[in-house]
């Protein structure tokens, strides 16, 4: 989560220099440097883009949802290949699919 947020960080700060510059109608200097209008296209379509996917794509791809067939608890965890049950310490499943592979496990 830590990681997520810096990238949504990151893209607000990139988008700073292309709306400055915008608003007082010349390019801001960066670093002593003065950003040329590519360079703020650059910074702003980046920008953008960082922030659409610490929003909304960083859940869908890295998080899936997994249950501990021992205690049944559920956890949504990034996807990794040895995911331990945080209440009993057995190795987790992916709860997608894990009725149909355990049905004796159906309550
Ligand atoms: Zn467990």
């Amino acid at each position: 989560m830590l990681s997520r947020f810096f990238i949504l960080l990151l893209g607000i700060i990139l988008l700073f220099p292309p709306i400055v510059s915008f608003v007082i109608g010349k390019p801001v200097t960066l670093w002593g440097q003065p950003v040329h209008l590519t360079g703020e296209i650059l910074y702003f379509f980046f920008g953008i883009f960082l922030i659409y996917i610490s929003l909304f794509k960083w859940t869908l791809t890295v998080k899936r949802k997994y249950i501990c067939p021992v205690c049944k608890e559920v956890s949504e965890q990034a996807e990794s290949n040895e995911i331990k049950c945080s209440m009993c310490s057995e190795p987790m499943e992916e709860l997608n699919g894990f009725y149909e592979r355990h049905p004796e496990k159906k309550d």
